[in-house]
């Protein structure tokens, strides 16, 4: 994780936030790759939800909300975690992390002294500010700690404005904020981040098929995103595991650094959350069914991924650093439909004439994807350097492409290199990013 974190702050992916400051714990900037690969993240989900089913619309709520809203969804009274303080080292755990074994003696996880823990105590992980200029409790809100909650209150909006029927979903990507605990490892646990939320509206009866579903379409999107396959399995919650509301609830989960940990929740949520709003706000959300005659409350079921912990998960997956005979190469074999620049362009030597016919690819490639222009050092320094990058293809122009107006495209993950017309360059790029 150590070597990601570093490659991440040299090439310009993911810098520790206010960092001239001394830095501001568990919050993060995405540099100019970073935003990149973030977007195109965010694009695929969007495409794959929204884009690609016609029972699912988009939604961009807001984050500040009526406070009734976490009331009535049970994070004011429930959305804690048990936090337990080292007396010695001063050092703060959530209880539920800690050994049991250890936690009976009360003995810190960190310095190993026994009984110098203290007992727990529910802290409330949302985030509390004021809206208006009188501090009081009347003004509190809340900044939103999940954005399921936007989508639940705006579902009968939705539905009456688009027409849809149930089975319909809607699709969310947005800020979310948890004051946590234990943050850490790099983005994979953060107070602020993005989420990407899609709430599947659907009869009684339909949700355990539904969920089914779900589940499968979501596994199968992170091969699409090209997370290795071996990498990736399910985790399904135990009884005990599970939300008070939850009927069921399976994680695809990651082998990262640090282990197996959640990357996206795919949850059946009843009709909990409808019927909470339904009695806190007093407003009718039931559905009424015209083939049936029937009228409910639809079923939810949701899948919630993290989009920092996505990117994460991207990098971490596409980090190698490989032996070759001479020297080590630090490759990212970033999928090119995600990689941040999708081609640079370089002249082999800086004369001849070859720098203005590069530049000129280079300007008439921009329109299509980032390209980035290079001629500064060596040519095998430059293949390094995009290499580091993510970038899966290079376009070099050489002194046979003043003969024949050719150029040679140098694959990343292979480095092999082909020629090709500069008249059909654009064409075979696309045709490589996109390819399946
Ligand atoms: P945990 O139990 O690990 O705190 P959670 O089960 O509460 O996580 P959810 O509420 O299901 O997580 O959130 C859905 C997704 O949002 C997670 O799978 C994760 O990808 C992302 N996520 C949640 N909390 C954070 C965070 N603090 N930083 C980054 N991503 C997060």
């Amino acid at each position: 994780m150590d070597k990601i974190v570093s490659l991440c702050k040299r090439r310009g992916f993911i810098f520790q936030s206010s960092e001239i400051y001394g830095g501001i714990n568990a919050c993060y900037d995405y540099g100019p790759l970073g935003v990149e690969l973030k977007r195109n993240v965010k694009e695929m989900w969007w495409r794959s939800m929204v884009y690609e089913n016609q029972d699912i619309v988009g939604l961009d709520a807001a984050i500040l909300m009526h406070p009734r809203v976490w009331e009535a969804s049970g994070h004011v009274a429930g959305f804690t975690d048990p936090l337990v303080d080292c007396r010695v080292c001063k050092m703060r755990f959530r209880q539920d992390e800690i050994d049991p074994k250890k936690f009976e003696k009360r003995q810190c996880p960190s310095c190993g002294n026994a009984g110098s823990l203290t007992d727990a105590r529910q802290f409330n992980l949302m985030f509390k500010t004021h809206m208006g200029p009188v501090e009081e409790d009347a003004s509190v809100v809340y900044l939103r700690p999940e954005t399921a909650q936007g989508i639940y209150v705006n579902y009968k909006n939705v539905m009456d404005s688009s027409r849809k029927k149930i089975p319909f979903g809607i699709a969310q990507i947005g800020k979310a904020f948890r004051n946590e605990i234990t943050p850490g490892n790099f983005v994979f646990r953060t107070r602020e981040f993005e989420q990407m939320e899609m709430q599947y509206f659907v009869k009684p009866g339909s949700d355990e098929a539904v969920w089914n579903d779900w589940r499968e379409r979501r596994m199968a999107w992170y091969g699409k995103i090209g997370i290795r396959k071996d990498k990736l399995r399910f985790r399904r919650h135990g009884e005990n595991e599970l939300a008070h509301y939850a009927k069921a609830a399976i994680d695809v989960e990651y082998e990262y650094p640090m282990g197996w940990k959640e990357l996206e929740g795919i949850h059946n949520r009843t009709d909990y959350d409808l019927s909470r709003h339904q009695e806190f706000s007093g407003k009718d959300l039931t559905y009424f069914d015209d083939a049936t005659r029937e009228r409910f409350v639809p079923f939810i079921v949701e899948t919630s991924a993290g989009c920092d912990r996505t990117v994460l998960t991207c990098l971490v997956d596409a980090y190698e650093e490989q032996k070759l005979e001479n020297e080590t190469r630090t490759v990212l074999h970033l999928d090119p439909k995600i990689a941040p620049v999708k081609a640079a362009v370089f002249p082999l030597v800086n004369k001849d004439g070859m720098p203005e016919i590069a530049q000129k690819i280079a300007a008439d490639l921009r329109g299509e994807f980032i390209v980035f222009y290079d001629d500064s050092g060596a040519v095998g320094r430059r293949y390094r350097r995009q290499d580091e990058a993510g970038t899966p293809f290079c376009v070099t122009v050489d002194s046979q492409t003043l003969k024949d107006e050719t150029v040679t495209i140098r694959e990343r993950d292979s480095m092999e290199q082909a020629r090709v017309a500069i008249r059909g360059l654009a064409p075979e790029l696309k045709r490589r990013i996109w390819a399946e």
